[in-house]
C-alpha cells in the first residue's frame, strides 16, 4: 500500500470548524459524521481518510501513530500531557475559555482569603490542580466526565472547573465564573514519527491549513 494520511478528528464543533481547513489543503471528506455512522471515513484524495474519535482520545490516537494528524483542544492537550507529540499550529478555532465557577452566592474570593479547603469538580484534573497549586489555595479534587454544572447544585462540590464561551450554561444554572484559568482553542497535532516518515505527504498538508487560518 502506497503511503496513507489519517486524520483524527471527533464530530461536533471541531468537525464543523475544521473542514474549511481541511478544505484549504484540498481535503474534502466523503461524509458527515454526525449523519453517518461510519467511525472511518474516506476523502475526496485517495491517500487521506479520517477517524472519528471521542474529543479527549484524540491525542491518544495521534501518540501511538494510530492517526499521524488530529485536531484537539488546548484543554484535551493539556490533560493529555502530549507525550509523542508535536504541536505546530494553533488552528484558532473552536475557542472559548477554562473557568472556576461557584454558585451564585457563594463568596469564592472570601473562601480562598481564609484558606478554606474547597471541593472541586471538574473533568480536567490535571489543569485544576495545577492551578489551584500555584495559587495556594487547597482543593479536593473530584473527577467528573460531564455535567459538570451540576456538582454544586447537587451538593457535590463547591466549585467547577469547566470550559465557558457564552456563560449561558452557567447563567442557566445560577452558576457564575469567578476565575479565568486559560484560553482555550483548538490544535493541530502531528505525530512525530509521522512527520519524519511522511514529511513530502504531510508538508504541504500543514502549509496550507496554516496558510488558511483566520
Ligand atoms: P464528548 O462529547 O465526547 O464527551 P466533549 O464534550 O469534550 O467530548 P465537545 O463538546 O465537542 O466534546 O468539545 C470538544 C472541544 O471543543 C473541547 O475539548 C474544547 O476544546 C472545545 N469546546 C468545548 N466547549 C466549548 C465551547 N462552549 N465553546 C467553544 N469550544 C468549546
Ligand atoms: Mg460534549
Amino acid at each position: 500500500m502506497s503511503a496513507m494520511i489519517t486524520i483524527a478528528l471527533s464530530k461536533g464543533r471541531i468537525f464543523e470548524e475544521t473542514l474549511p481547513l481541511l478544505a484549504a489543503a484540498g481535503i474534502v471528506p466523503n461524509e458527515d459524521p454526525e449523519k453517518s455512522r461510519k467511525l472511518i471515513i474516506g476523502t475526496n484524495r485517495d491517500d487521506v481518510r479520517v477517524v472519528i474519535v471521542r474529543a479527549s482520545d484524540v491525542p491518544t490516537y495521534v501518540q501511538y501513530g494510530a492517526a499521524d494528524l488530529g485536531i484537539a483542544g488546548k484543554d484535551v492537550l493539556i490533560e493529555h500531557g502530549g507525550a509523542g507529540l508535536y504541536q505546530p499550529l494553533d488552528l484558532k478555532i473552536a475557542k472559548c475559555r477554562m473557568c472556576v465557577a461557584t454558585p451564585a452566592g457563594f463568596d469564592y474570593a472570601a473562601a480562598v482569603r481564609r484558606g478554606a479547603r474547597l471541593r472541586v469538580a471538574s473533568k480536567y484534573i490535571n489543569t485544576a490542580r495545577e492551578h489551584f497549586a500555584a495559587k495556594g489555595v487547597h482543593v479536593d479534587l473530584i473527577k467528573l466526565y460531564g455535567s459538570m454544572e451540576l456538582a454544586p447544585l447537587a451538593g457535590l462540590a463547591d466549585a467547577i472547573v469547566d470550559l465557558v464561551s457564552s456563560g449561558g450554561t452557567l447563567k442557566a444554572n445560577n452558576l457564575v465564573e469567578v476565575e479565568e484559568i486559560m484560553q482555550i482553542s483548538s490544535r493541530l497535532i502531528v505525530n512525530q514519527a509521522s512527520l519524519k516518515m511522511k514529511r513530502s505527504l504531510l508538508q504541504p498538508v500543514l502549509d496550507a491549513i496554516e496558510g488558511a487560518i483566520q
